[in-house]
């Protein structure tokens, strides 16, 4: 038997990892593992009201660090604290990430050292040192949040769509290099959500998404969590290295 199936057969409550959960669809990861049982660990470059909320709610159950993910040395303090606390990781969710609106050709170093850094150097540090751990225990899961920019584009995000096409390579990659010691990589694109990041887009580019989406609605941070939970359950042992898209239909 696995150790990931022991897992599941002993009801025994996973570690998990959300990056960024202090807010938007992070938090909503957050919510929802900490509503399935189990110890959660997040962090973000500064708390939040939610941030406080669970500290006092689920003193044994949360764990949150300040980190800016975009430094190595960050990403390793956060998951050193995670280790100390509870000794392993059995779920990564790569959430973190930002924007900068604009077409490429107005970007700036800085626009770009912004999002690359964060989205991609920050995923991958965050992947790296979580699936060393898997990799030892021969179980876990991970997964990254891209988004359907990621494979349409769109008109001023170029380089987040570029770092999010990244991101799916790193999941069909990681896929076949984990795949054989119980460890599954998958990835889940996100249509139009309502958070802060989409605060940019104007209310008639919004109504145009809704118009267009037959779901008829923006998606909520619990359309993703459910399927986040969906790709990590214990017992999901053969879908790996898929990115599913989850937009209402709209790219469909
Ligand atoms: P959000 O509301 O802006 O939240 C981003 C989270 O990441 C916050 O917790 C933020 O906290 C944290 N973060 C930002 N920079 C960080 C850094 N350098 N180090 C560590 N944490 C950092 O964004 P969201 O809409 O929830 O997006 C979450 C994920 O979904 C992103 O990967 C995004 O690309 C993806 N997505 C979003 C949409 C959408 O429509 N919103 C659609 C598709 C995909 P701090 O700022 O305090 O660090």
């Amino acid at each position: 038997m696995s150790e990931r199936q022991r897992v599941n057969e002993s009801s025994e409550p996973r570690v998990v990892v959300v990056t960024g959960g202090s807010r938007g669809l992070g938090a909503g990861i957050v919510e929802s593992y900490l509503a399935s049982g189990d110890l959660v660990a997040t962090c973000s470059r500064s708390s939040t009201a939610e941030v406080e909320a669970w500290v006092s709610q689920h003193p044994d159950r949360f764990l949150f660090q300040r980190a800016d993910l975009s430094v190595a040395d960050d990403a390793k303090a956060f998951v050193d604290a995670v280790i100390e606390r509870w000794g392993r990781v059995d779920v990564l969710v790569n959430n973190a990430g930002v924007a900068r609106d604009g077409i490429l050709a107005m970007a700036t170093d800085e626009d770009i050292d912004l999002v690359v850094d964060l989205n991609i150097k920050g995923t991958l540090y965050m992947s790296r040192l979580v699936s060393r751990r898997m990799l030892a225990r021969r179980s876990g899961s991970i997964v990254n949040i891209s988004s359907i920019v990621g494979r349409s584009g769109y008109r001023g995000l170029g380089v987040y769509s570029a770092t999010k096409a990244a991101l799916d390579g790193l999941t069909r990659s990681m896929a076949r290099e984990l795949g054989s010691r119980g460890i599954t990589v998958n990835g889940i694109a996100p249509g139009y959500l309502r958070t802060e990041m989409s605060h940019g887009l104007d209310g008639g580019q919004l109504d145009q998404i809704v118009r267009r989406t037959p779901s008829g609605r923006l998606g909520e941070p619990d359309d993703i969590a459910r399927v986040c939970q969906f790709l990590t359950d214990p017992r999901n042992t053969y879908l790996t290295g898929q990115v599913l898209v989850v937009d209402g239909g709209l790219t469909s």
